[in-house]
């Protein structure tokens, strides 16, 4: 609403023993963006996707969800409060079929105590029926309807992938971390892949944050970019403007 961000990153730090893995780190994020987090190898981004997934409590700062702070919720709450991830390796139920796996997504967003009474009652009354309706409506907008009945370990990696961020999607987030997403996929999972992220976002106005190696997929579907360095937020702005940044150039130079 206006230009009121949906998540606001303020001024996060987070060490490890003496180890500054975060160093106030700021930035918001808006609605229906997809906004690339990239950085080289121990610059802080794995660390602040386990902060906004409530893996990691910050030493300081705040994370801020349409104006609240989600540091008081638990891990185990964050569907709740809109916000849906998916993992690097993969983490679904290997020995349950994609339809099942993603029916449990639906059913990550049940009733607590931060969600009005009203809410609950609408949860209550979605019947069984709606749920399945539901499944069958994401996985056929996911391409996986002819592989609904099948075993998850049974699939490829890139389509376990899909199916992942299927069983996220049925949670309703308002906000999507995707870690790694294109990690493990060939040339043409990971084009795939970048198209729907770029659907979800045009479609359902999704808003993502995309933490990940594959350059050329940040830039071809990021509207924003944030990199990381050493723990620091070393420049943001459109992904050319980052792409062109002296400083972005010096510290993928250096670390080669
Ligand atoms: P990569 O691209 O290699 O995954 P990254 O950008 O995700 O790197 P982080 O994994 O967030 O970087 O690491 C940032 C820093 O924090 C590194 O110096 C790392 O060694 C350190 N670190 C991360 N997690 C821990 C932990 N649990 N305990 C101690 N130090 C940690």
């Amino acid at each position: 609403q206006g230009n009121s961000p949906l998540l606001a990153v303020r001024d996060v730090s987070v060490v490890f023993g003496g180890i500054i893995a975060l160093n106030g780190v700021s930035f918001n994020m808006h609605k229906g963006n997809i906004l690339g987090l990239i950085g080289p190898n121990g610059a802080g981004k794995t660390t602040l996707f386990n902060c906004l997934s409530r893996l990691y409590q910050p030493s300081s700062g705040d994370i801020l969800m349409e104006g609240a702070s989600i540091l008081t919720r638990p891990a185990h709450k964050i569907a709740e409060i809109g916000i849906g991830r998916t993992f690097q390796n993969v983490a679904l139920f290997p020995n349950l079929s994609v339809l099942d796996n993603v029916r449990v997504g639906c059913h990550s967003r049940t009733s607590s105590d931060i969600i009005s009474d009203s809410l609950k009652l609408a949860w209550v009354r979605r019947s069984e029926a709606d749920v399945n309706k539901k499944v069958h409506e994401i996985l056929a907008y996911l391409d996986l309807e002819e592989v609904g009945h099948t075993v998850v370990s049974g699939l490829p990696f890139g389509t376990q992938k899909r199916v992942e961020l299927a069983r996220a999607l049925a949670a309703d987030p308002k906000i999507l971390l995707l870690d790694e997403p294109a990690g493990g996929l060939n040339h043409e999972e990971v084009y795939v892949l970048g198209d729907l992220i770029k659907k979800l976002r045009d479609e359902r106005h999704l808003t993502v944050l995309l933490v990940e190696h594959h350059m050329g997929l940040v830039m071809s579907i990021a509207d924003h970019v944030v990199a990381l360095n050493f723990g620091r937020k070393l420049a943001e702005g459109t992904p050319a403007q980052v792409q062109a940044d002296p400083d972005v150039i010096k510290a993928y130079l250096g670390s080669k």
